[in-house]
């Protein structure tokens, strides 16, 4: 059977693309099921680091690869936190990063709160064929957090198409049709055959 490695050791994100892929006859692995390697992921932007993840894994396993990389941008911030959204104030403590956003934002005006989600997906052949896909979600930071759902900065993001609620008060479904991730993910598989077979 034909390969696919995503390169994540979140074994959350391994079941959903096992799922997407099996309906293609491809198994899907991770980097968990390979002897670890180094991945600098020292990229400017979300593509950079995307491709990283993708090459280095590539050359290691000398397997297609997956990757993606996500963040939120807040426009009153100059786009931070960015490629740095995961570790802005702690490592993956979203409490904390949530915490430094609403102290970073506390004098800006509602109408200035403007930010967006994006997420870039790269996936590289060993022949060096690429696919690249993007996604984004516009809205506005709120000052305080709501909801149970989601992840991450979630609880202070305000989706523009959900006025009034914030994507952590959105069911998982409802999540999916407009996050960044969703629509980056609609865009590949809708291109991911041209690739594959090609
Ligand atoms: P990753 O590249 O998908 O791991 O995302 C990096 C970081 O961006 C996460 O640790 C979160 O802080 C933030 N982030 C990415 N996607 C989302 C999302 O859908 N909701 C909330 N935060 C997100």
């Amino acid at each position: 059977m034909a390969t696919l490695v995503i390169a994540t050791k979140n074994e959350g994100k391994a079941r959903e693309y096992r799922a997407m892929f099996a309906p293609f006859g491809i198994e899907v692995k991770t980097l968990a099921d390979f002897p670890e390697f180094e991945i600098n992921e020292n990229g400017q932007t979300f593509e950079e680091n995307a491709k990283i993840k993708a090459q280095t894994a590539v050359d290691h396993l000398n397997l297609p690869v997956m990757a993606d990389d996500s963040g939120l941008c807040v426009d009153a911030l100059d786009g931070a936190p960015g490629v740095h959204s995961a570790r802005y104030a702690g490592d993956h403590d979203d409490e904390a990063n949530n915490a430094k956003l609403l102290r970073e934002l506390a004098d800006v005006e509602d109408d200035k709160r403007t930010a967006h989600f994006h997420t870039t997906i790269v996936a590289i052949k060993p022949d060096g064929a690429k696919l690249v896909t993007d996604g984004r979600v516009d809205g506005h930071i709120l000052r305080s957090p709501r909801g149970e759902n989601g992840f991450g900065y979630d609880p202070l993001f305000e989706p523009v198409e959900h006025p009034g609620l914030a994507m952590a008060e959105l069911t998982a479904e409802q999540k999916n049709a407009i996050s960044h991730r969703g629509r980056a993910l609609r865009d590949f598989m809708d291109k991911f055959s041209g690739w594959w077979e090609a």
